[in-house]
C-alpha cells in the first residue's frame, strides 16, 4: 500500500495529499470501523466488506488465495502441465519445489495491492465529484459511515476538465446552496445573448433561442477543483493520476470495482526500473463518472446491454475545440455570450460556435462540429482557426494573446439516446450516460444532479437496504426528464440540413414547447455518417497566421499535454491493417483531420509507401477517434494515470 501511494505521491496536489493522510490513517484504524459498518448495513443483496471498508488486503494470505494456489497445484499436478500464466495475483505462491517453472513465474510479479470502499467512483468530473459529496452528505444526515474514493486519470483533479461553460447552477444550488459563502468560482453572471447567423463576410443578428439570465460564464476546469475540496473536506478520498483501466467482475457476473493500469511498462511491454503494479479498487458499489464516451462506461453499456434495455438509440457526437484567450480591456465585457451557426461549416454540417465572456479580460472561443459530418476531407480543427478570421470575430480577439487551447467530445443523443444507467454493482452517472441538453449547450447540471440522484439510490442500497434501480426511476421523475424531453426534437431535426433543421427546431422552441405528438429519430450512427473520398474535393484550409489561427504544435504546447513516451500505445487499433487498406484508399485518411492533436499521421515509409504513424503522447483524450472511425477500428484506451492534457482555465 505504502508503495502505492509514494509511487503515485508526485501527482498528488497539496490538497490531495490530505486524502494520502486519511487512508493511512483509515488503515491502521480499520478493525473497529469495520464494527461499525457491519452494524449499519442492513442490506443484504449487496457484498458485505469482509473486515474494514478500508483495509488493505493482502491477497496472497486471504483463505481464499490459499485455496486458489492449492487448486492450481492440484491443477498442475492433475494435468501435468508445468506451466500457468502469472496474473500477477499469485506472488510466490506456493507450489511444490519440484516445478521451478512455475515459481520463476509467479515470483517476478510484484502482488497487486487490493482496497475495499462502499463506493468506488470513475472520474473526478462535475457528476463524479456531486456523487461523492451527496453521499457524504448522507452519511452525515442520516449517522451512517461509508467509505468513498474518486480515482481521476488527470494529473490533479480539472486537468482533464474542458467545457464552455455557460453554467446553470440549479444542480448545485440544491447540492451546496452555500456555494457562494464558501468561494465557489463562479463569480460572472450571464449579461446578455447574443445570436448570430454567419456567412463567410456578414453576422446576421437573429433572435436568441437562449435565455441564460440567472446563468454565470465560468471555467469547469476550476469550478471542479473547488468540488475536489470540498469533497475532500467531507471525507471523500481522491486520487488524482489514478487511471481506471479495467473493470472487476466477481460471482453472478456483477462489477464490483476496478483496477488501475500498472506503471513503469515500456513500449515494447518490458518493465522498466519505475514498474508498479496497479491496484484494484474494490466497491460494494462502482459509479462511472468519465465523461462523454468513457472507456469503461462504454464497456459496461455493451456488456449489459443497456441501450437496448430500455430501446434507445446510439449516441451521437459532436467535438468541441477550444481557446481561452486574454483580450484587451476595452472589449472586454464580462458576462457577454455569443452563439453562431453557419460558417465556416457547410451547410449539411451541424455546429456552431460560442464566445464567452469570463472574468480577467479572458474569454473562451470555440467551436463544436457534429461528428455525423460527412465530408472526410473537412478538419475540426482547421474549421476552427478560419472561424477567427471572420470579420465579426477578428475585432474581439484583435491585440489578445491565447492562454490555453484543448478540445473534447460532448454527446448530443439526448433522451433518445440514455442507456438504462443501471446494472448489477453499480451505476453510469453524467455525460457517459449523456444528458447534455442539446438547444441549451449544457450539460454540467444534468450531469451533477444525475451524480446526486445515483448517490442517493446507492445510499438507499447500501444503508437502508432498498435498490439501486431506484436510480433510474427518480431519474425520469426528475428536472433533468423534463428538460431532456422537451429538448429531444431539437438535434435530431438537423439531420435534414441546416435551414430545415432551424426552422423545426424553431417551431419546436417557441411553438409548441416540447409538446410536440413526436420524438424524431437520430440518423446514422457518427462513423457510419462518413461518405468515401471520392465524392467530396479536398479542402483547402488556409496557413496559419500565427496571430488568430497557429499550427497543431502551437496549439498543443498551449494545452500543456504530456505523456510518458515510453509507455505502450494507448490508442489500439483493433486490425493494424485496416489504416493501409480502407482509411487511407477509400477515406483519404480522415483520422489525420478529424484528430484535433495530430496523433494519426500517414507518413511515407521506405519504399514510399503511406503508412499511419501515431503520435499517442500528444493525445487531448479528447474521445473523436474512438467515435469516428469509420470501420471503429480505433479503441481509445487510458494511458498511464496522470498523463494528458494539463487544463487550468478551461
Ligand atoms: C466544448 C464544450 C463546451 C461545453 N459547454 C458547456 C456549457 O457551456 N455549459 C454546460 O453546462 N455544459 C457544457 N458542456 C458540457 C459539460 O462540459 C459536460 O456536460 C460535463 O463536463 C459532464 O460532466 P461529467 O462529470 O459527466 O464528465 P467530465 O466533465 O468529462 O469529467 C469526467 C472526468 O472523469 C475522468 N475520467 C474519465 N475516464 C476515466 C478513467 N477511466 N479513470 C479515471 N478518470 C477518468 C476525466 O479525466 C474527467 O476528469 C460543454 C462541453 C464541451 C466539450
Ligand atoms: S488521438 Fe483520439 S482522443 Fe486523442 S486527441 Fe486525437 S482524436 Fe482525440
Amino acid at each position: 500500500m505504502y508503495r502505492f501511494i509514494s509511487s503515485r505521491s508526485k501527482f498528488l496536489s497539496s490538497k490531495s495529499s490530505v486524502s494520502t493522510v486519511s487512508l493511512c490513517n483509515h488503515l491502521s484504524n480499520s478493525t473497529n470501523s469495520a464494527d461499525n459498518k457491519s452494524q449499519s448495513n442492513p442490506s443484504t443483496s449487496l457484498p458485505k466488506l469482509s473486515g474494514s471498508s478500508y483495509q488493505t488486503q493482502n491477497l496472497n494470505g486471504s483463505p481464499y488465495f490459499r485455496r486458489f494456489n492449492q487448486n492450481l497445484s492440484f491443477l498442475a499436478s492433475k494435468s501435468g502441465c508445468n506451466w500457468f500464466p502469472s496474473s500477477g495475483y499469485l506472488p510466490n505462491c506456493g507450489i511444490s519445489d519440484g516445478n521451478r517453472s512455475i515459481i520463476r513465474c509467479f515470483s517476478v510479479e510484484p502482488e497487486r495491492e487490493s482496497i475495499e470502499y462502499d463506493v468506488v467512483i470513475v472520474g473526478a468530473g462535475p457528476a463524479g465529484l456531486s456523487a461523492a459529496i451527496r453521499l457524504k452528505q448522507l452519511c452525515q444526515e442520516k449517522g451512517a459511515d461509508l467509505s468513498v474514493c474518486v480515482v481521476e486519470k488527470g494529473a490533479e483533479v480539472g486537468a482533464h476538465i474542458i467545457s464552455g461553460n455557460v453554467f446553470e447552477p440549479r444542480a448545485l444550488d440544491e447540492l451546496l446552496p452555500q456555494w457562494k459563502q464558501e468561494q465557489a468560482p463562479i463569480s460572472v453572471p450571464a449579461s446578455s445573448d447574443k445570436f448570430w447567423f454567419l456567412t463567410k463576410d456578414r453576422a446576421y443578428s437573429l433572435p436568441s433561442p437562449f435565455d441564460n439570465r440567472g446563468n454565470y460564464v465560468i471555467s469547469l476546469s476550476q469550478l471542479v477543483r473547488w468540488m475536489g475540496v470540498k469533497a475532500e473536506e467531507f471525507g471523500v478520498e481522491i486520487y488524482p493520476g489514478f487511471a481506471a483501466s479495467e473493470i472487476l467482475y466477481g460471482a453472478n457476473n456483477s462489477v464490483i470495482g476496478i483496477g488501475t493500469n500498472d506503471m513503469g511498462i515500456a513500449k515494447d511491454g518490458s518493465k522498466k526500473e519505475n514498474f508498479q503494479r496497479g491496484v484494484e479498487l474494490k466497491g460494494r458499489l462502482t459509479l462511472f463518472a468519465e465523461g462523454c464516451r468513457g472507456s469503461l462506461s462504454e464497456k459496461i453499456i455493451k456488456k449489459y446491454q443497456l441501450r437496448e434495455k430500455v430501446n434507445a438509440q446510439h449516441q451521437t457526437y459532436a467535438l468541441g475545440i477550444k481557446e481561452v484567450w486574454e483580450i484587451d480591456e476595452s472589449k472586454h465585457n464580462p458576462g457577454a455570450i455569443l452563439h453562431t451557426l453557419g460558417w465556416p461549416l457547410d451547410k449539411k454540417t451541424y455546429g456552431g460556435s460560442f464566445l464567452y465572456h469570463m472574468k480577467d479580460r479572458q474569454v473562451s472561443i470555440g467551436l463544436v462540429v457534429a461528428l455525423n459530418y460527412r465530408n472526410p476531407y473537412l478538419s475540426p480543427y482547421e474549421e476552427f482557426q478560419k472561424l477567427k478570421h471572420h470579420p465579426a470575430i477578428k475585432p474581439i480577439l484583435e491585440g489578445g494573446t491565447v492562454i490555453q487551447y484543448g478540445a473534447r467530445t460532448l454527446n448530443e443523443g439526448g433522451i433518445q439516446s440514455i442507456p438504462y444507467p443501471v446494472f448489477p454493482g453499480g451505476a453510469i452517472i453524467g455525460c457517459s450516460a449523456g444528458f447534455i441538453n442539446v438547444p441549451k449547450i449544457k450539460g454540467t447540471h444534468t450531469a451533477m444532479k444525475s451524480g446526486m440522484l445515483a448517490a442517493e439510490a446507492a445510499f438507499g442500497a447500501l444503508h437502508e437496504g432498498s435498490n439501486l434501480e431506484l436510480y433510474w426511476e427518480t431519474l425520469r421523475n426528475s428536472w433533468i426528464w423534463e428538460e431532456l424531453y422537451k429538448a429531444r426534437n431539437y438535434r435530431p431535426a438537423f439531420e435534414h440540413g441546416l435551414i430545415p433543421g432551424m426552422a423545426i427546431s424553431a417551431l419546436e422552441h417557441y411553438i409548441l414547447k416540447g409538446k410536440s405528438p413526436f420524438t424524431l429519430k437520430h440518423g446514422k450512427p457518427d462513423h457510419e455518417a462518413t461518405d468515401v473520398a471520392q465524392l467530396h474535393s479536398p479542402i483547402e484550409y488556409p496557413k496559419p497566421d500565427g496571430v488568430f489561427s497557429f499550427d497543431v504544435p502551437t496549439s498543443l504546447h498551449r494545452s500543456n499535454t504530456n505523456h510518458e513516451h515510453d509507455q505502450p500505445a494507448h490508442l489500439r487499433l483493433r486490425d493494424p491493417k485496416i489504416p493501409e487498406l480502407v482509411n487511407l484508399p477509400e477515406y483519404a485518411g480522415p483520422e489525420s483531420r478529424y484528430c484535433p492533436a495530430r496523433v494519426y499521421e500517414y507518413v511515407p515509409n521506405e519504399k514510399s509507401q503511406l503508412k499511419l504513424q501515431i503520435n499517442a503522447q500528444n493525445c487531448l483524450h479528447c474521445k473523436a477517434c474512438d467515435i469516428k472511425d469509420p470501420k471503429q477500428n480505433i479503441e481509445w484506451t487510458v494511458p498511464e494515470g496522470g498523463g494528458g492534457p494539463g487544463y487550468s482555465v478551461m
